[in-house]
């Protein structure tokens, strides 16, 4: 099995070959064709499993090929993690799989000074990856609006609940258009999780590796 099999364009695929990467894992084949589709992804799977791939590179060609423009103080693309540790991470994974890209990343979490964050938001960005404490403070204090979010991302979702971020994320998930695909990723599915997941789905498509 190829990425280009996958459905994955050129730029993508010459992205994985210069980090190394020509066999997709067992998430990212079972992902990718349905996420490139838009469908909602309900994924268990842990760390090390190659699932920050296995949801940004469709996100990523779903995202240029879409070619919205990102509007002042508005994302397209939300990433939702638990630890300012795993939002780097993944922003970081973000700027590499889309270097062949114009698409623009930021990462904000709390411990770093707000008004930088508020500086990085303000013309938009197209992929924001986030901790929800930091996220709400941005959003009260109209630094950044949910209103043209086309891909969400919770991951981590039973780290989130174990670090209290319940609350927190009872109060994006009205924030969010209706209209948006979404991915759920979780190492456990117990039925508090389960039921959480069932607030951001539609009919998702569901992987398990
Ligand atoms: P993750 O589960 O997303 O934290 O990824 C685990 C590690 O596997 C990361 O260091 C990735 O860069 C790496 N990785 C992801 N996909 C592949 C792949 N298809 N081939 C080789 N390494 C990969």
């Amino acid at each position: 099995m190829s990425f280009s099999k996958l459905g994955l364009n050129r730029s993508l695929v010459d992205a994985l070959a210069q980090k190394g990467y020509d066999t997709p894992t067992p998430i990212q084949a079972q992902s990718i064709p349905a996420l490139l589709e838009g469908d909602d992804l309900l994924g268990i799977a842990q760390t090390g499993t190659g699932k920050t791939a296995a949801f940004m590179l469709p996100s990523i060609q779903r995202l240029v090929a879409a070619n919205e423009r990102v509007k002042p103080m508005r994302c397209r693309m939300l990433i939702l993690a638990p630890t300012r540790e795993l939002a780097s991470q993944i922003a970081q994974s973000a700027k590499e799989y889309g270097r062949y890209t114009k698409l623009r990343v930021a990462t904000v979490f709390g411990g770093v000074p707000i008004a930088r964050n508020r500086r990085d938001l303000g013309s938009g960005v197209d992929i924001l990856v986030a901790t929800p404490g930091r996220l709400l403070d941005l959003i009260d204090q109209k630094c950044l609006a949910l209103s043209d979010v086309e891909i969400l991302v919770l991951d981590e979702a039973d780290q989130m609940l174990d670090l209290g971020f319940i609350h927190a994320l009872k109060r994006i998930i009205p924030m969010l258009p209706k209209d948006r695909q979404s991915l759920f990723f979780s190492a456990t599915m117990p039925k508090a999780i389960r039921d959480l997941a069932g607030q951001f789905l539609t009919d998702p498509t569901e992987v398990r590796v």
